[in-house]
């Protein structure tokens, strides 16, 4: 992996400080209480890093995906929910980013310069839509300066906290893939409605809302990008959102392993620390080769994304594959390392544990993104 610039050390110095002082003791909070993190939202905000992604052009600071997937991985380290917020504003931000025309980024980018608190949210996911998003039912058919919207989704990250969503939607059912579109939706649009917040096994400190679309009317002008174009706009987000899962998956994985390191070297059993037991050994050897494994695989495909290369999508997949994995058997050892001492709640891995468990379904579940990266080398 390339040496870290200047620029990265010192943003990467500064997350550090501010999980260790201001996210990392909320962390078990957050998860117990169902908590949304305001305090990192507004802590992120002033230290510009709620939008990373957010164009220069637009009053942001534009970091590179490497940069941030090195953040979101110092942040998951502590608290996924937190890192999970982040991810779910990038997510809402990036269809605008990618596919808005220059008059719809002036009217929403805009609004997420400099201090900006207001966050994002993306709408895909229906019921009846999950891995197979073309079953999706919401519509949005023309109606004189409008497009009126009938549907609902679910499960969406910050759904019900965010002020912009981005909202995929048929308006040609006909033609499949090159009849969804996709639009820019703002909290208080009449017809929006509220649905449940889910109560989660992980990611507790995240919110996880249903939302339904009554005769919602959406001006013309907030289509992102032509119609039809909304399928490769949504593969486009995932695209890179599945690089923020494996950097967020390899801070979950990093963190409970610190903590399993830490015990072993604490806990004596049979008149010495279980750090000198051969199977304590093993167990940590392999628990850290797939974390750094992953990682380099994550700043691998951050990279390919940075330079616009077209294999990013085919690393990003095996990346958030992997990593994913590796997330959920390190943790879960991490609490065998612990012993009984892993199951209770005070210890953090458990928590770490049921956090991972979400990197291997969301943003495409892992059966998916084996399909997608098999076919992608089956039949280049
Ligand atoms: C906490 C959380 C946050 C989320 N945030 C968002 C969000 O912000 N926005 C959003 O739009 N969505 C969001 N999602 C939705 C998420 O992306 C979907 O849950 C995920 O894509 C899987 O869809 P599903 O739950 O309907 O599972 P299903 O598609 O019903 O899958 C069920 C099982 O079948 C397997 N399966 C399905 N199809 C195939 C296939 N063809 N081949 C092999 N196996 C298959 C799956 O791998 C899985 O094991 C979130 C979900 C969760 C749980």
């Amino acid at each position: 992996m390339k040496h870290l610039s200047q620029e990265q050390k010192l943003t990467l110095d500064m997350v550090r400080d501010v999980v260790a002082r201001e996210i990392a003791p909320l962390a078990r909070e957050l998860d117990e209480k169902s908590l949304f993190p305001y305090h990192a939202r507004d802590l992120f905000a002033q230290l510009g890093l709620l939008n990373p992604l957010l164009p220069a052009e637009y009053g942001g600071t534009e970091m590179e995906i490497a940069t941030l997937a090195m953040v979101l991985e110092e942040i998951s380290k502590s608290c996924a929910s937190t890192a999970l917020m982040l991810i779910a504003q990038i997510d809402g931000m990036l269809p605008i980013i990618h596919g808005g025309s220059p008059a719809l980024k002036e009217k929403y980018l805009r609004r997420f310069a400099g201090e900006s608190k207001l966050l994002c949210a993306l709408g895909a996911t229906e019921p009846e839509a999950g891995s197979d998003l073309l079953a999706m039912k919401t519509r949005a058919v023309r109606q004189g300066d409008n497009y009126v919207l009938n549907g609902q989704k679910c499960f969406i990250t910050s759904g019900s906290v965010a002020d912009v969503i981005s909202v995929y939607a048929y308006t040609d059912p006909g033609k499949g893939p090159k009849g969804i579109s996709a639009f820019v939706v703002e909290r208080g649009t009449p017809g929006l409605v509220y649905g449940r917040n889910e109560s989660k096994m992980g990611m507790r400190g995240s919110v996880n809302t249903e939302l339904f679309f009554e005769d919602m009317a959406i001006p013309a002008e907030n289509m992102i990008g032509a119609e039809g174009t909304g399928f490769a706009n949504l593969m486009q987000t995932l695209t890179t959102n599945r690089v923020f899962c494996a950097a967020q998956a390899v801070g979950i994985a990093q963190g409970a392993l610190d903590i399993a390191i830490k015990h072993t070297r604490d806990r004596v059993q049979f008149g010495k620390t279980i750090a000198h037991l051969a199977p304590i050994q093993f167990m940590v050897a392999d628990m850290a080769t797939a974390v750094e494994a992953s990682r380099l695989l994550t700043g691998k495909a951050a990279a390919l994304l940075d330079a616009r290369d077209p294999k990013a999508t085919l690393y990003g997949g095996m990346a958030k594959t992997m990593a994913s994995d590796t997330a959920m058997s390190v943790t879960t050892d991490s609490v065998q390392i612990l012993g009984g001492s892993g199951y209770m709640k005070e210890n953090s891995v458990e928590r770490m544990m049921r956090d991972a468990k979400l990197t291997q379904i969301y943003t495409g579940t892992n059966q998916i993104t084996r399909m997608v990266t098999g076919r992608a080398l089956l039949f280049p």
